[in-house]
């Protein structure tokens, strides 16, 4: 069987997955979030023979889907469950995935109006309804893009040809040359995916100053502000709603106050801090955030959609063409309409670092249509809980110790059993993470908190309940002890 054409088993390969489809679901809050054993199975990946060349006579449809899922549903991560703390990332919601589904169905690519009307359309209505969900003027635009790493890229690309025309460059035709380094002031909460975007942007990872006052990172402001005098140029200021190992934010209103006083550009990494916005218990967390230049936001961890899924606005949204508009193309449209208007799509190829892209508008609309601003309020303020509920449990819990506020969705702590001296705490805390990975159960990860070891267990999945929650207490104990009795 060797073209497509000719495979008569495309239909039983698509009812395979569905039929898979609903018994994997539901095994997801019974099982482990992995199978070690489960590793031995990837060799099938390469069948016939263990490093095979690609097969010359294909095996048709249904045959590769039936191997790839009962190789799939077996080795995967199943991060989807509501144990993987790792991270931040959660599951996607039945209509998200159901909307994923009809994404690759209807097989659409939302680059151009003229490439689809039901994709730009689409995604013109998503991002209505992202920045409605967080609460951000109407003057926001943006685009969905691949993840919150390519949101920066999007914010601070954009930030990049403003600062280029301060100094009459047109950063977009002539590159970088010429110029001096690109001022990048931040905390010390500054996400590596920031660094990672400075650095595609060819302005380089160590272009970011970081100005903290304390170990944990908490942003200097009076630093800030007088770095940003004695510049008298102007700078790129990056403001972090969310820090990854506390769910801390910087002080927006204090951040958007000193951009506007220096005339910076001031770009936020809201990657999962954004979603503070919806509840009035923590919509504090992000007040100013509105008076950013550049948000960067990500669906595939709080919204509950698959990968890849990411979000940036921007105050003034006319600047994406100039940053991403490809001008020259005689048989793609122009960059001067390329921004959406009403009843009329958009040109989103040319409004972010994407040319050609796969509908990712279809599961966030059909996952917010599905539950709307109310259904996320309410799944995150049980996040929120089930934090509380977390910190509670370690607080109560003599081998354990909490090294930070839970401001948000991420617990940050540390065994520290008795007996075990400071300077051993780092490696029992490094061997308790890989004890967690190795045994299954519940997924956290380590982190180095103010010069510590410890675990930062973040809670963002729509299926995590409190029984989850109690479940990564008991296992951190019963593995705490495990690791304590093998050092000795
Ligand atoms: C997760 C995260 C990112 C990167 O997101 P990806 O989707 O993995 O690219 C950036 N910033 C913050 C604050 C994050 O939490």
């Amino acid at each position: 069987m060797t073209d497509p054409l000719r495979d008569d088993g495309g239909d039983e390969a698509l009812r395979r997955v569905y039929e898979a489809a609903g018994p994997y679901l539901s095994s997801l809050p019974g099982r482990p979030v992995h199978d070690p054993d489960s590793v031995a199975l990837l060799g099938e990946l390469w069948q016939p023979a263990g490093g095979a060349p690609l097969p010359g006579r294909g095996e048709g449809a249904a045959a590769a889907l039936e191997r790839l899922l009962r190789v799939g549903t077996a080795a995967a991560t199943h991060s989807a469950g509501p144990r993987f703390f790792h991270f931040i990332i959660g599951g996607a919601t039945p209509p998200a995935l159901a909307g994923d589904w009809t994404a690759a169905l209807l097989d659409q690519n939302a680059a151009f109006r003229a490439s689809s009307r039901l994709a730009t359309e689409t995604e013109t209505v998503a991002l209505t309804w992202l920045r409605e969900l967080f609460g951000l003027p109407a003057t926001f635009g943006g685009a969905l893009v691949a993840s919150a790493t390519f949101a920066n890229v999007t914010g601070l690309a954009a930030a990049t040809h403003w600062w280029g025309e301060r100094h009459g460059v047109d950063v977009a035709a002539d590159g970088l040359t010429g110029l001096p380094r690109m001022p990048v002031l931040s905390g010390g909460y500054v996400h590596a995916s920031d660094r990672k975007a400075l650095q595609l942007l060819g302005h380089g990872r160590n272009a970011v100053e970081v100005h903290a006052r304390d170990a944990a990172g908490r942003v200097d402001l009076a630093a800030l502000d007088r770095r940003l005098a004695e510049l008298a140029s102007p700078a790129v200021l990056i403001g972090s709603a969310g820090e990854v190992d506390t769910g801390d934010f910087d002080p927006l209103a204090d951040l958007a106050d000193l951009a506007e006083r220096h005339g910076a550009w001031l770009h936020v990494d809201g990657a999962f801090g954004l979603f503070a916005a919806l509840s009035p218990r923590t919509a504090g967390l992000v007040a100013g955030i509105e008076r950013a230049d550049s948000i960067a936001g990500d669906g595939h961890k709080w919204l509950n959609v698959p990968y890849e899924s990411g979000f940036a606005f921007l105050r003034d949204p006319s600047r994406l063409p100039v940053a991403f508009g490809m001008p020259g193309a005689a048989y793609l449209p122009g960059r001067g309409s390329a921004l959406p208007t009403p009843g009329e799509g958009a040109d989103y190829a040319l409004l972010g670092p994407e040319s050609s892209r796969r509908a990712r508008s279809l599961p966030i609309w059909a996952t917010l249509a599905a539950y709307g601003r109310d259904g996320y309020r309410a799944m995150v303020e049980r996040h929120l809980d089930l934090a509380q509920r977390l910190a509670r449990r370690v607080d109560a819990s003599p081998e354990l110790q909490r090294l930070a506020e839970v401001p948000l969705c991420i617990v940050c702590f540390r065994a520290r059993p008795d007996g075990v001296p400071e300077e051993s705490l780092d490696e029992l805390n490094r061997r308790l993470g890989a004890a967690l990975l190795a045994d299954g159960r519940v997924y956290a990860g380590t982190t180095v908190h103010r010069g510590r070891v410890a675990l930062r267990p973040a809670i963002v999945n729509w299926r995590t309940t409190e029984a989850d929650v109690d479940l990564l207490v008991e296992v951190v104990r019963e593995l705490t002890a495990k690791v304590v009795a093998e050092l000795g």
